[in-house]
């Protein structure tokens, strides 16, 4: 894997270079002397030192235009400003509960850039009031939660973390909380209750955990780029960072690049790149082969066909134009030889084991469209199941108490509009449509006996 950056000066320590790329060396550069080498804890310093009220530093963010970098795409500097400022007790989280299939961007910001992090979430605890964090990290990356703590003792060894810091008398705790794998986790509120050590099933919405969050106390939750973020955007200044992107789509992007590339990885490039130059810094299809269809935003976005997506840009705005979303960056790219009836079986059956079973139309539909693809990919399929597919869609979506339900419909229904006709040669001639092929398997090369 790669993780790359030619933008980021925080980011790009301990990396080689190459050409106009960043790569980064296993392990380098995520010591707290590394990350002060490179400008780290600099903005914190500033934003001390020049005394900045609440308002200065909630106004630097809104002026950059960051948008929550976990999915939903939020503006961050409104979502701080909707915290009351009246509350004695306030908490600071970030979701590293990373949990949805193609992305793996959050994980290695811990992994190679966890002050940027802790930076972050310092800063929006001096903006919002708040005198403690957590950071939830996902049950199945333990190296990184115990590299992000024995990062925490250092920032809490060098004053940037704990009582008075840095002689202002502002006070910030930070600890990380280990979640156990769970993907509904990765929704906020059931993240929160996960925390409070309840079952991590998320809860009716409003209201809204900027006033009844962790504990009942107002609560900012962010994602993990978002906060790593906050440091480059006071280094470089609002304004500037939203101008490295587009107008509402400002600053730069952590894309995780997947799939049938020949260098998947990690890219942060700028807002509204188009996606053909994202496919060309992940080395181009592999074995020369042609672009069939792309996840541009996690598991949960709707697929796009591949003439399409090359006149797409990555950006919020662009991939909702083009019918599917930006979501957490998590680019899946699929090449000729996938069939699209067997991918998205294995999507629905992910939903279908990661619904936490609160309401009947996510417990019993995700189960359902897992069922129904199911056996459209083993020559069982039905003339009536693509009818079938989409009133089950229409049944889930917006009827339950979180985005899963929409998540698990949503891949269904674009799966089957873009790529109608080889459900329906499935269906009609039990068996696949894409031929057998070449298939490449590192440096091996097999023929697949069938696509199927
Ligand atoms: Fe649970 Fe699904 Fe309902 Fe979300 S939509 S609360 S995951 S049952």
């Amino acid at each position: 894997m790669a993780l790359i950056s030619a933008i980021n000066p925080l980011l790009t320590a301990g990396w080689q270079t190459g050409g106009h790329e960043w790569r980064m060396e296993k392990d380098a550069g995520w010591r707290l002397k590394d990350y002060e080498a490179r400008g780290g804890y600099k903005a914190l310093r500033k934003i001390i030192n020049d005394k900045l009220t609440q308002d200065d530093v909630i106004g630097e963010v809104k002026k950059s235009a960051l948008r929550g970098r976990g999915g939903a795409g939020f503006p961050t500097g409104l979502k701080w400003g909707f915290m009351p400022k009246a509350a004695p007790v306030k908490y600071i989280v970030c979701n590293t509960d990373e949990g949805e299939p193609g992305t793996f961007k959050d994980r290695d910001l811990l992994r190679y850039d966890p002050h940027s992090v802790i930076e972050g979430m310092i800063i929006a605890g001096y903006a919002v009031g708040a005198a403690l964090g957590y950071n939830y990290i996902h049950g199945e990356i333990y190296e990184i939660y115990q590299r992000f703590e024995e990062a925490l003792d250092e920032a809490r060894a060098a004053g940037y973390l704990g009582g008075n810091i840095l002689g202002s008398g502002f006070n910030f705790d930070l600890f990380a909380h280990q979640g156990w794998g769970a993907y509904i986790c990765g929704e906020e509120s059931a993240l929160l209750e996960s925390i409070e050590g309840k079952k991590g099933q998320p809860r009716f919405k409003p209201p809204f955990p900027a006033n009844v969050g962790l504990y009942g106390k107002p609560t900012t939750i962010n994602n993990t780029e978002s906060f790593a973020a906050i440091p480059f955007i006071f280094n470089i200044g609002g304004e500037n960072y939203l101008n490295l992107g587009k107008p509402n789509n400002g600053g730069t992007k952590l894309y995780s690049v997947s799939g049938h590339v020949n260098r998947p990885g990690n890219y942060e490039v700028p807002m509204g790149t188009p996606f053909a130059t994202l496919l060309e810094m992940a080395g181009g299809m592999r074995g020369g082969r042609k672009l069939k269809a792309v996840i541009p935003g996690g598991s949960s976005a709707p697929v796009l066909p591949a003439e399409i997506m090359m006149d797409c840009t990555m950006d919020y705005d662009s991939l909702a134009k083009a019918g599917s979303m930006l979501g957490s960056g998590a680019v899946i790219v699929m090449d000729e030889t996938v069939c699209m009836v067997k991918a998205l079986e294995r999507l629905s059956y992910f939903y279908f084991e990661e619904s936490c079973g609160q309401c009947t139309p996510c417990r019993e539909g995700t189960g359902w469209l897992y069922r129904i693809v199911h056996r459209i990919e083993h020559g069982q399929g039905r003339a009536d199941d693509l009818e079938l597919l989409n009133s089950l869609t229409e049944n889930i979506m917006g009827r339950t108490i979180c985005a899963l339900g929409d998540a698990a419909a949503l891949p269904v229904r674009s799966f089957t509009k873009h790529f109608k006709s080889e459900f329906e040669y499935h269906i009609e001639h039990k068996k696949c449509l894409v031929p057998p092929d070449v298939q490449y398997e590192g440096s091996k090369i097999y023929v697949r006996p069938s696509a199927c």
